[in-house]
């Protein structure tokens, strides 16, 4: 196992966390012949009643695809996913607008959260160099000896020792409590106003209520409503409200008066008495985003995934990043021949940029999502960014191919992203001032009836005003 002639042989990797990323990581470092042990507070899921997590579904994309192929299981996990093709907008009378979101033949796939999870767990199992341990949530670790500390359901303790820990326990992750007691270790926290409730759109006559190749999307600038397809031709409707908005609704009749006024095309859709109950099976969920630095703590230790960087959901890049993290790390492995004293540093060194970056665009579209979709001049832009695309398809590619679409570096992508606003704006100012150059200039040679000239003036000038309003 492992390329000769490594410099410092770890042998027991301890991945704590059996969610999506740790469960794909342990398939990483076990494929490189290290000894892994995964520690996951929840029971397995795979044989457990009830499994408490977050979002039912999410939307799996490039990076992502690549990470689960490189442990072999891309087929298999895209084979159950839902293509989506396109956002499609719902506005409140009704009308449904497709955005695209890249060329042709591009798509996001809605997948299954806990099957992609049990998959991956599966597929950590396939190594005999692997071993899950279920019911062990980390209490407490050293940063000097390794030793670690868990406690089971039942109230038992056991202490465990490795030579290498990667955290992978989430956004609220206990690895990553022993960086907040060190120097130099920045951290930030921020909850957002709003929170999310689920709720499911059943099946009509057998079939998908609405077009299943698309994310639905009620966009209703201070709030909204998202729905993505499963497998079993439901819907999953996420509603995304500041807290104070869910707490005014308390009855179920509110909430039918709530969705007549915002939402009315999707009451026959989920069905009213459903809707009555269903929106106070759980209370709303906040959302977090979390930002850190460094990622690692000499060689004893580094974050992955929501650990290292949980970000708000509105890019659906948090697991894409997450997954990408195991590919970057797998990557700088090889450039240091597996030595953790250069790799850890190097991997804080290269990826912190890069989930700062997705921390921040997430949040950016937070409010472009609910909001910016709303706005003509915003859905002008976004036919001036694809069209100049589709002309110059290695000169000018939308922020979002760039996100979804490839693995450019998040923090390229932004910079680019901002040249890109700069060289097009500029185009779009100076085509307006050419024309208006040229038709002077025909204007001089030829002097028209000005009546004539002032209507159409007035009636360039009311169009651009409600551009700019709307
Ligand atoms: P988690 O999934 O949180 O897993 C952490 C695991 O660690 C859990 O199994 C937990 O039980 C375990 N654990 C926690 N503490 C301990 C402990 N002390 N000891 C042992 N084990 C522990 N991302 C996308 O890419 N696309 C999307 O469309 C998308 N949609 C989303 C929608 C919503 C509403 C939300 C909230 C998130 C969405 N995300 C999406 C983000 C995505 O869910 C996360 O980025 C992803 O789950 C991160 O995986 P993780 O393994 O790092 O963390």
């Amino acid at each position: 196992p492992g390329p000769a002639g490594r410099q410092t042989r770890k042998n027991v990797v301890a991945v704590v966390g059996g969610g999506l990323v740790g469960a794909l990581n342990a398939c990483f470092f076990a494929k490189r012949g290290f000894h892994v042990e995964v520690f996951e507070t929840r029971e397995d899921i795979r044989t457990a009643k009830t499994v408490r997590g977050r979002s039912i579904n999410l939307a799996l994309s490039l990076r992502g695809r690549q990470a689960l192929k490189h442990v072999g299981l891309e087929d298999k996990i895209v084979s159950k996913g839902i293509p989506m093709n396109a956002r499609m907008i719902h506005s409140l009378s009704g009308k449904q607008s497709p955005i695209p979101y890249g060329r042709k033949g591009q798509y996001i796939l809605s997948v299954d959260r806990a099957n992609l999870n049990k998959e991956l767990l599966t597929e950590a199992e396939t190594y005999p160099n692997t071993k899950l341990n279920f019911d062990h949530k980390l209490q407490d670790w050293s940063s000097e000896t390794g030793l670690m500390t868990f406690v089971r359901s039942d109230g038992s303790r056991s202490q465990v020792q490795a030579d290498l820990i990667v955290g992978c326990d989430g956004a609220f992750s206990a690895v990553r409590k022993q960086f907040l007691r060190r120097s130099r270790f920045n951290y930030s926290q921020t909850y957002i106003p709003h929170g999310y409730k689920e709720l499911t759109m059943p099946p009509r006559d057998g079939e998908f209520a609405m077009k299943p190749n698309f994310l639905h999307i009620w966009p209703r600038n201070t709030f909204m409503m998202i729905a993505l397809p499963n497998m079993d031709k439901t819907f999953t409707c996420t509603l995304f409200m500041p807290f104070e908005d869910f707490e005014k609704i308390t009855t179920g009749d509110e909430v039918i008066e709530f969705f007549r006024k915002h939402f009315p095309d999707a009451i026959p859709l989920i069905g009213a008495d459903a809707l009555r109950t269903d929106y106070f099976r759980l209370p709303a969920q906040a959302m977090v985003s979390v930002k850190c630095s460094p990622y690692h703590i000499q060689d004893r230790c580094v974050l992955m995934g929501d650990a290292a960087h949980a970000v708000v959901p509105f890019y659906g890049q948090g697991m894409n990043a997450g997954f990408e993290d195991c590919i970057v790390f797998d990557d700088i492995m090889n450039q240091f021949n597996e030595d953790f004293s250069s790799v850890l540093p190097e991997y804080s060194r290269v990826r912190v940029p890069d989930d700062h970056a997705i921390a921040d665009l997430a949040m950016y579209n937070y409010v472009e999502m609910r909001a910016h979709v709303n706005s003509k001049w915003f859905l002008f832009r976004k036919r001036v960014d694809n069209l100049l695309h589709f002309l110059m398809p290695k000169t000018i590619i939308p922020l979002y191919t760039m996100v979804t679409f490839t693995r450019t570096r998040y923090h390229e992508a932004v910079q680019r992203w901002h040249w890109q606003q700069k060289v097009i704006n500029l185009g779009l100012l100076l085509g307006a001032v050419g024309a208006a150059a040229g038709g002077s200039y025909l204007l001089v040679k030829n002097p028209p009836n000005i009546n004539r000239i002032l209507v159409h003036a007035e009636h360039i000038r009311s169009k651009l005003v409600s551009l700019k309003t709307s």
